[in-house]
């Protein structure tokens, strides 16, 4: 049923363009595109009956029609029915021939949404057609599906209808389950979903509650957890060098550190080691709030690679990141005799190709970089291990391409942004999740404060004391999402206007678009002391660590996101000094970014955050479809369906045990026709 070649049968090569943009590649995924709401047009209103902002269905004859000019040039038609109503219809977009159509005299069957006007009652584009006196009215609810332009719902419902015709619709679920499950059966489901009668509850259709929503949601989490298992599954049939712990080098490592990693630490340390002795790919993913010393535990898994003679390396999104863990990891392995190749677009031609060579020939062991690692032409003939920092800001390309370098590497994936429990365990159920849910000791909480923007100079004069008192600050430009000029531009006014009103400071600007050197200059001179209040996009937002900074304004904090303030003010908070963040703010706030700005006010736990942030903006967005790469789920919702996830959960493993036939066919239905996202 999915074969692509025969894949929409009665779609021209246009429409099934236009449908490749809705995400429906296959019969199934038309059968599958359900309908956002209905329209009853299986009664008639009469126009005495009618109610301004009601939509309803009037059949009337045409007394009148014209094209006027006032206020600009439309179409109105004038109708009558038999209840002595009369109703004014107007078109603004029209056809000569749809003038033509409605001769005086003619029978118009008209839905649309009456308003009061100045001649009474009128409709605005109602959606009208010819019809013969005493035409059958329709039995079922007119389904309005999400489309897209050029594709009108008509044509989509055609397609639709016809495909209900012909596709097959043969239940997957083995009747034991369905029974014990109380599920209503697929094909009756998705029948009655497409065309209720106007008798089905209207309450139960639009809240999704009604036993056939229930079935698709179900079968939506189901196929979810298949695909999910299966991508496990494959993963731990897949070889990988084993690299057991050896103890050399990273007792070596341990012993050398400042400080002891705390029990967290310790723990995931132990997960990651135990992993890495596998002779399948780990694919690990470690969670640990903003400071929580994820990088530390990177080091390790690094050494035990290089123990067991193999590579490692460690991708970061942006070159200050990638620049910081490069200091870092040199200042920990230099000691231990270990060199550490370093590549970044940035680079000089002849620079990347020496790194290039060192690492291809495998003299190098170790590489720190950005996306360059994986864009460049380097090869690495010996990777084990490939760890990705802040892995939520790759996209799922970039993170394959990696993986590919090696043969099959075990994968280290880090991030900062915690990922709720019900979303991890639907979403990432492929991956294996470590958590430091521990701060190193003596952090002290940042206070939060807000502050509207009128309370500008307080705020500079506060800088200036902080300062003078031996401490550092940032202060972080608003954000300018639509245009990367104009965020520069902002950055640099913000630089100059500072400056000038903070005369005898040293103020410093970083931005996205410094040379990777300036910008290694500029954060140097921040960790240095040398530059005391630093001016800053949100380049800084990912890994900066400068312990001595306590300060920190975030300037329009109502245009940045939750996790985007969350990373932002993880920046402080970092040493002894008490920690301030204050957030700046201008009126009028909207609701979302009043709701956003309480939540950072109200909670420091990043996971806390998440939650609430998850809440806020619903899984599609919170995780970015790009970014998962696991289909994002259209009907169900984790928090409202917990209990049929439960289920699909439990349903899955059975279904893979005892019953395979059923669970290909019905991974087939749902994401068959998105299989290529799916091999990640
Ligand atoms: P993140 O998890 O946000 O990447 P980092 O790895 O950058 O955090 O660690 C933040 C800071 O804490 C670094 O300066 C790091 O050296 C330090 N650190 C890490 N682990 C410990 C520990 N157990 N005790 C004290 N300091 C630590
Ligand atoms: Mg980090």
């Amino acid at each position: 049923m999915n074969a692509p070649e025969s894949a929409l049968p009665g779609a021209t090569p246009a429409t099934t363009d236009k449908l490749a943009k809705l995400g429906i590649r296959t019969q199934a995924d038309l059968v599958l595109h359900l309908p956002l709401r209905y329209e009853d047009e299986t009664r008639l209103t009469t126009i005495a009956d009618l109610r301004p902002g009601v939509p309803a269905q009037v059949e009337a004859e045409i007394a009148d029609a014209s094209v006027q000019y006032r206020p600009r040039r439309q179409l109105v038609v004038r109708v009558q029915d038999d209840s002595g109503g009369e109703l004014v219809l107007r078109f603004l977009n029209f056809y000569g021939s749809q003038v033509k159509q409605l001769a005086v005299g003619r029978r118009l069957r008209l839905f649309g949404e009456p308003r009061g006007g100045f001649l009474g009652d009128e409709m605005v584009h109602p959606r009208c057609r010819v019809v013969e006196a005493g035409e059958a009215l329709p039995e079922a609810m007119t389904p309005i599906y999400p489309t897209t332009a050029g594709l009108s719902q008509l044509a989509l419902r055609r397609l639709i209808d016809l495909t209900l015709k012909q596709a097959d619709l043969a239940e997957t679920l083995p009747d034991a389950l369905r029974k014990q499950l109380r599920l209503a059966d697929f094909a009756d489901s998705v029948q009655l979903l497409h065309h209720p009668t106007p008798q089905t509850a209207a309450a139960e259709l639009t809240g999704r509650t009604h036993p056939a929503w229930q079935r698709i949601k179900f079968d939506e989490l189901l196929a979810q957890q298949l695909s999910l298992r299966r991508a496990h599954e494959a993963r731990r049939a897949k070889n990988a060098p084993p690299l057991p712990a050896r103890s050399s080098l990273t007792k070596k490592l341990l012993a050398a550190l400042p400080f002891t990693l705390t029990a967290a630490q310790q723990r995931v340390w132990r997960e990651i080691s135990h992993d890495l002795g596998q002779s399948h790919p780990m694919q690990r993913l470690l969670q640990g709030d903003v400071g929580s010393g994820k990088t530390v535990v990177a080091a390790l898994a690094m050494l035990q690679a290089v123990e067991n003679g193999h590579q490692a390396v460690l991708m970061a999104p942006t070159e200050i990141l990638a620049e910081q863990h490069f200091r870092k990891l040199t200042q920990w392995l230099a000691p231990l005799g270990l060199d550490i190749a370093w590549l970044s677009g940035s680079l000089k031609k002849k620079d990347k190709v020496a790194m290039a060579e060192a690492i291809s020939s495998g003299r190098t062991r170790l590489a720190v970089g950005t996306h360059a690692l994986i864009e460049e032409a380097v090869a690495f003939p010996k990777l084990g291990l490939a760890i990705i920092d802040e892995q939520h800001r790759f996209g799922v390309r970039q993170r394959l391409t990696l993986r590919g370098k090696g043969v099959n590497p075990h994968q280290l994936m880090m991030s900062a942004t915690p990922i709720p429990r019900t979303l991890a365990m639907s979403y990432y159920a492929d991956l294996d999740v470590s958590v430091i849910d521990e701060l190193p000791p003596g952090r002290q909480p940042v206070l939060t404060k807000l502050a509207s923007e009128a309370r500008r100079d307080e705020v500079i004069a506060r800088i200036r004391d902080a300062c003078a008192q031996g401490r550092q600050a940032y202060w972080v430009c608003p954000l300018i999402e639509e245009s990367e000029k104009l965020q520069l531009q902002t950055a640099v006014d913000t630089f100059e206007r500072l400056r000038a009103e903070l005369p005898g400071l040293k103020v410093g600007l970083v931005h996205g678009r410094l040379k990777g050197e300036e910008k290694a200059r500029v954060m140097g001179d921040f960790a240095a002391g040398k530059v005391q209040l630093l001016v800053a996009t949100t380049v800084i937002e990912v890994g900066v660590d400068v312990p001595n900074a306590s300060l920190m304004v975030i300037e329009h904090a109502e245009r940045f996101g939750l996790s985007q303030l969350h990373q932002l003010r993880g920046r402080i908070g970092r040493g002894a000094d008490d920690s301030v963040c204050i957030l700046l703010y201008a009126h009028p706030l909207g609701e979302t970014a009043r709701a956003r700005l309480k939540i950072i006010f109200e909670n420091t736990d990043g996971f806390e955050i998440a939650r609430q942030d998850l809440h806020l903006r619903g899984p599609g967005e919170f995780l970015g479809s790009r970014q998962s790469g696991v289909p994002l789920l259209r009907f169900a919702d984790l928090e409202a369906d917990a209990d049929l996830f439960e289920a699909a959960r439990e349903s899955a493993e059975l279904l893979l045990k005892d019953y395979p036939d059923a669970a290909d066919r019905h991974v087939e239905r749902w994401l068959g026709g998105r299989r290529d996202l799916l091999k990640v």
